[in-house]
């Protein structure tokens, strides 16, 4: 049997469609969480250029969750502090692409949206992705839905 059980084991087993648009939804909206390893911390750092210890005191704070990336407040709501409204003319994009944490990464894909299709569905509410774009096929789907629960697994979360 292959990882996460046979294909007709999930109910998008036939893949889902899902095309990020670059609206920053996910990066904003209420106080949450963006938590990271040390390890993507040091890659987070190598990318702005600057000691990891610089970075977590700049760009990090405490939480019951863990340490986690602060969020500044806009006329979108609470901003991760690495989200770019400027550059891109519309678009909302993520200054540290190429470094950002596992939790990023793996959105939309997190178990818990996947769980039921009324959860996929609530999340279009927020993430104007889904139902865009092309069918993400299920191995695609299964790696990013499991390197979220293994990064959480990790962390005891
Ligand atoms: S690190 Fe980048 S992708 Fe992750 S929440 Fe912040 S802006 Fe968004
Ligand atoms: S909410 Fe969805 S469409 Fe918007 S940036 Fe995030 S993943 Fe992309």
């Amino acid at each position: 049997m292959s990882r996460g059980g046979t294909p007709r084991d999930e109910w998008y087993a036939d893949g889902l469609q899902f095309e990020c648009t670059c609206c920053g939804a996910c990066c904003t909206g209420v106080p949450g969480f963006v938590l990271f390893t040390p390890g993507e911390a040091e890659a987070m750092a190598a990318k702005l250029g600057i000691p990891v210890e610089t970075f977590m005191e700049r760009y990090t704070h405490e939480t019951p969750e863990g340490q986690s990336l602060r969020e500044h407040l806009t006329h979108e709501g609470y901003d991760c502090v690495f989200l770019d409204r400027e550059t891109l003319p519309g678009k909302a994009v993520c200054s540290l692409y190429e470094a950002r944490p596992l939790q990023c990464r793996t959105f939309p894909w997190w178990p818990e949206h996947l769980k039921h299709p009324r959860d996929w569905q609530r999340l279009s509410r927020t993430c104007e992705g889904i139902g865009r774009g092309d069918i993400v096929p299920i191995e695609a789907i299964r790696i990013q839905r499991d390197a979220h629960q293994g990064d959480r697994g990790a962390r005891g979360g």
